[in-house]
């Protein structure tokens, strides 16, 4: 017989010597799910049954190999919800929070109740269905490119009971924008990137789809295409809001402004990194 306890020091030694960092906040996140419960270890010396023992070992042996722990669950949190995920989508991260507090705040100041808003590139749909479901008057558009993305896109509006509408296209083509008018507010996480944090990614995210996260030579390319082409499903005065990368603020805004955006606002993440931006697209220009 195998105790809760003794399977969990094994996974963790397994995960150890296959130097996975942070080898028992891993095994706790596997423990978690297999058991279905949030503290398996209040219980550390009752007996683990085969079926839990086989599914433990089995996640555990996946993220050995180097796969995210994130795909060995196949779903992880963001803000209050849960997300489905797995190889060919972008693994929702803490830092895109921020973009979600930036939208609820404008929506707070702006009194606006029952806003228009559309999240470009948007993979698991993470930034759309949290901001449907934190403001149940809003109606959400989300566009995501690719197959495999736009799948766990429809599979999480349907797990998280949101009625975000899925739109398959891409986001870099004038006439996709075209079909979006009137909006209060465009928010978008794009794949940002640059060639060089390309060559220096980590295992984990290396296993995360490349068209997600490059984001051209200086990273700039999806800001420097997108706004342009996106401003014009904007109304006067509506908001942009973007994810970039860390250093990458300055260049950003300076496209925002050269686009006709004013009244720019920088806010850090959650690791005090200049992480997005909101902007206003002016009364006068109507694009
Ligand atoms: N935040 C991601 C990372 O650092 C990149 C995602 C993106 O390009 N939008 O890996």
């Amino acid at each position: 017989m195998v105790s809760r306890l003794e399977l969990y020091k094994n996974c963790v030694k397994k995960l150890t010597e296959r130097k996975i960092d942070n080898a028992e906040f891993d095994a706790m996140c596997i423990f978690q799910q297999a058991f279905g419960e949030k503290s398996p270890l209040s219980k550390p010396d009752e007996e683990a049954d085969s079926s839990h023992i086989y599914k433990v070992y089995n996640d555990v042996e996946y993220r050995c190999k180097g796969e995210p722990l994130q795909y060995v669950l196949g779903e992880w949190d963001f803000w209050k919800y849960t997300f489905r995920v797995g190889e060919g989508v972008l693994i929702p991260r803490p830092d895109t929070e921020t973009l979600i507090e930036n939208v609820l705040d404008i929506c707070k100041k702006n009194t606006l109740s029952s806003p228009k808003i559309l999240d470009l590139c948007s993979g698991s749909g993470c930034i759309a269905i949290t901001l449907d479901k934190e403001i149940p008057q809003s109606k959400v558009y989300a566009v995501e490119k690719f197959g495999t993305a736009f799948e766990y896109l429809e599979e999480n509006i349907k797990l998280n009971n949101s009625d975000v509408k899925a739109v398959m296209a891409d986001v870099l083509l004038p006439e996709t924008a075209g079909k979006f008018k009137d909006f209060d507010i465009i928010a978008s996480n794009p794949p940002y990137l640059t060639q060089k944090d390309m060559t220096e990614l980590q295992p984990e995210v290396r296993k995360e789809p490349e068209s997600a996260l490059y984001g051209g030579t200086d990273g700039l390319d999806y800001y420097r295409k997108m706004t342009p082409v996106w401003k014009n499903s904007l109304k006067a005065g509506g908001f942009l809001c973007y994810e970039f990368g860390m250093g990458q603020e300055n260049a950003v805004g300076r496209i925002l402004r050269e686009n006709g955006f004013e009244n720019l606002s920088f806010a850090h993440d959650g690791g005090g990194i200049i992480r997005t931006v909101t902007a206003e697209k002016s009364e006068e220009n109507h694009g």
